[in-house]
Formats: structure tokens, C-alpha cells, sequence
């Protein structure tokens, strides 16, 4: 066995709680339920255009990492809810994703906006792209 692996020990400043719990508070769910099983990453259909996996969304929100705003990942989530369907432990992981995009929108950080798609994009682009959209506006 390895000598790494029963030593590490993490520790977690009130920090980082605060921010874990604001998530909590505002997507209506309990991260610290999240045991990695990673059921959430394996039935995702956009993994291919993210920078982090769902599921690592999720335990870098458990352990109070800020940095997870910065990521492509939470705006790229589709907002299908398959994650929702596989998580054996109740997690909806599409309210997290919108949580931490709320929390990005409320510093007055549009990562998309309408106003950029041109007409055409507006005619072409599939119906649930401009509800997620949407979706992603709401703050
Ligand atoms: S809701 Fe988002 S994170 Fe969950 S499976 Fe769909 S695209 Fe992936
Ligand atoms: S499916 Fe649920 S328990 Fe498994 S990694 Fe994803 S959020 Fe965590």
C-alpha cells in the first residue's frame, strides 16, 4: 500500500465552508452528499467541451473552491438533468451549475449574451440552446 494515501489529510478554512454553503443555500442542494462516484461525469453529453467533470465541479464546491466560477464547465452545461437521473445520492447537479453561474452573474459577468447571436444564429440554433441560454441569464 501506498504511504500517501493514509496520511493526506485536508484541511478547510471557515472560507471555504462560507462559499460551499452559499451554493448550497442557493441551488437547493447538499454537496457534501457527493461521494465521487462519478455517475454524474459518465452520463454527461457535453464532457467533450469542458475544462472540469462535472462530478470534479462538484467536489471543488465541496472543499470551498472559488476557482470553480472561473470554469468553462458551468457554462457549458446543458442543463439536461441526466446527472440529476444518475446520482445515487439525490444530487441535482444542474442546480449547482446554475448556482455557481448565478454567482458569476450577480459580479455582472455576462458569459453569453443574446445580444451577440445574429439573426440567422437566432433561426438556426436549436430551441433548447436558446432556452439554456436564457436559463443561464437568469440571475
Ligand atoms: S445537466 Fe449539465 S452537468 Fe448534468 S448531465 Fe446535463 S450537461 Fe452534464
Ligand atoms: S453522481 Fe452524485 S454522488 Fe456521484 S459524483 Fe456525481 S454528484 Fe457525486
Amino acid at each position: 500500500m501506498s504511504s500517501f494515501g493514509s496520511n493526506l489529510v485536508l484541511r478547510l478554512d471557515p472560507g471555504d465552508n462560507a462559499f460551499k454553503d452559499r451554493v448550497n443555500e442557493l441551488s437547493g442542494e447538499n454537496v457534501d452528499l457527493c461521494f465521487q462516484c462519478g455517475g454524474c461525469s459518465s452520463g454527461c453529453p457535453m464532457t467533450q467541451d469542458m475544462d472540469y467533470l462535472p462530478s470534479k465541479v462538484i467536489r471543488m464546491t465541496q472543499i470551498g473552491l472559488s476557482e470553480v466560477l472561473e470554469s468553462k464547465t458551468i457554462w457549458t452545461c446543458s442543463t439536461c438533468f441526466n446527472c440529476e437521473v444518475r446520482c445515487p445520492r439525490g444530487i441535482d447537479v444542474a442546480n449547482v451549475m446554475e448556482a455557481l453561474r448565478q454567482l458569476v452573474l450577480r459580479k455582472k459577468h455576462d458569459e453569453v449574451s443574446l445580444d451577440d447571436l445574429s439573426a440567422e444564429e437566432l433561426r438556426e440554433l436549436p430551441q433548447i440552446a436558446i432556452v439554456s441560454n436564457q436559463r443561464k441569464l437568469t440571475s
